[in-house]
């Protein structure tokens, strides 16, 4: 019997079906396998009643999704947006399967979501859907399980908030549950850097690859907030010069590279963290989309999805692009950029340090013994070069793109894993 591929009206469902249904069939993929990794293992919808602060009740709608439990747990973020869904939360839950087995990590994909605006609550009735969500969900969630983090609209005040509730219903202590903790409790130092310095690391490793210099190759970044500053900084230590930096309020340029440091600084004391006003030797103020078009060697497109399209993508003057937000090239920019020769490294693998980041704290906490910032960094920047040189060299082995590359080889791991674990169950 052929195989029936799904579809979904979801656009983000569908793209990453197709997505999946094409790398697995130019993989020789078995039909079998195909249909498995389709498909999510588990998806839970709940209902979550929630005392307001005006004493009135409103009830939200609230999912987790786990895609595959083949390769480890799952693990993916809890979004709080008004237009969560379940099949958003599907196709988010399988990009993240793609994403732990390329990292290399010993996890699955999951993904969960509340239907609210975040922006809307407050701390209390925060705090209240944040619990009432965790004791609906803890028969699905557990550190060997599925391990929810921060996403859209959350971060470490409703994580810790999960982990105490989870470890309430269980009556043990349970900080593995959840990553994304505050540092100090249960929470991993490190984490604020890794994504910047995983983003970094790819790129000093393409470099090192092509034969051409760290040390004076220029760089523009679009995005100046966690990504984008701990990136810059690297770059800067590793010798290149960050000619250009944006954010909301314009992008800042210097043909002979920018005071990196200063540009931080600035922002850690701006009161909303933004590089409004910023100013240093040689430095002019160019529009916001600018960024993009500046002639470089890399440019590290860290702020949005879909920031280069068909529209303008054929502007993009630089050498090669390191993706470190999700989603940042359309599927057209991303066929205008491959016909102009340049070279891309694909989201999944340059910002998989946050992930990377996430399973150390698991780890720690699961042995119960915090590492030094030194030792996390040290790990990090070891498990990024290695994942790197496994999709170059996958890339250069199957001659296809490094997108593409990275795609097959996730795959291909979990593949593997539920055939030599087997399909019973
Ligand atoms: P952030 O909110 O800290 O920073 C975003 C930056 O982008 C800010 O400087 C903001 O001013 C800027 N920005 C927003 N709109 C812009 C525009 N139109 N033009 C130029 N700049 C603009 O976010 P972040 O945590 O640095 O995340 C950046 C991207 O990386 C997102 O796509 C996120 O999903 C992805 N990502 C982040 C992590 C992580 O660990 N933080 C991990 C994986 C992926």
């Amino acid at each position: 019997m052929a195989l029936v591929k799904r579809t979904s009206s979801n656009v983000l469902l569908d793209t990453a079906l197709k997505n999946f249904y094409s790398a697995a069939e130019e993989m020789g993929l078995d039909e079998g396998l195909i249909d498995i990794l389709s498909h999510s293992e588990r998806q839970v919808a709940v209902s979550l009643p929630v005392e307001m602060d005006d004493g009135t009740v409103k009830v939200f709608d609230a999912y987790r999704v786990l895609h595959s439990s083949a390769v480890g747990p799952g693990k993916g973020g809890i979004r709080y947006h008004q237009d969560v869904c379940q099949e958003e939360c599907e196709a988010l839950a399988m990009m993240m399967t793609w994403k732990c087995s390329l990292a290399g990590i010993p996890y699955g994909g999951g993904k969960g979501g509340i239907a609210v605006d975040a922006l809307k609550l407050s701390p209390k009735e925060k705090e209240r859907i944040t619990r009432t969500y965790a004791a609906r969900m803890a028969p699905v969630i557990g550190s060997w399980i599925d391990i929810p983090a921060p996403d859209v609209g959350s971060g470490a005040p409703e994580m810790i908030w999960i982990m105490d509730t989870i470890s309430k219903i269980k009556n043990e202590l349970e900080p593995g549950v959840i990553t994304g903790k505050p540092v100090g409790k249960w929470g991993s130092k490190g984490r604020t850097a890794a994504t910047g310095y995983g983003v970094a690391t790819c790129a000093l490793e393409l470099l090192k690859n092509l034969g051409v210099p760290a040390e004076g190759a220029t760089v523009a970044i679009q995005g100046f907030g966690n990504v984008g500053t701990y990136t810059a900084l690297t770059m800067v230590d590793a010798g290149a010069k960050v000619v250009g930096i944006s954010d909301i309020t314009g992008t800042y340029y210097a043909p002979n590279g920018l005071d990196i440091k200063k540009a931080f600084d600035h922002v850690q004391n701006h009161p909303k963290k933004l590089l409004e006003g910023f100013t240093c030797d040689g430095c002019q103020k160019l529009d916001l989309p600018e960024v993009l078009f500046l002639e470089c060697d890399i440019l590290v497109p860290a702020a949005l999805e879909g920031v280069l399209n068909g529209n303008n993508a054929d502007k993009v003057k630089a050498k090669y692009i390191v993706e470190a937000a999700n989603g940042p090239l359309t599927p057209e920019a991303d066929a205008i950029l491959d016909a102009k020769g340049i070279l891309i490294v694909p989201d999944f693998l340059a910002n998989s340090g946050g992930v990377i980041g996430s399973y150390f704290e698991w780890a720690q906490n699961l042995g119960g013994f915090f590492w030094s910032i030194e030792e996390y960094n040290e790990r990090l920047i070891r498990i990024m070069k290695d994942n790197f040189q496994t999709v170059w060299a996958y890339s250069k082995e199957k001659n296809v793109k490094m997108r593409r590359a990275a795609f097959m080889a996730a795959i291909q791991r979990v593949a593997d894993t539920v055939k030599a674990r087997g399909v019973y169950l």
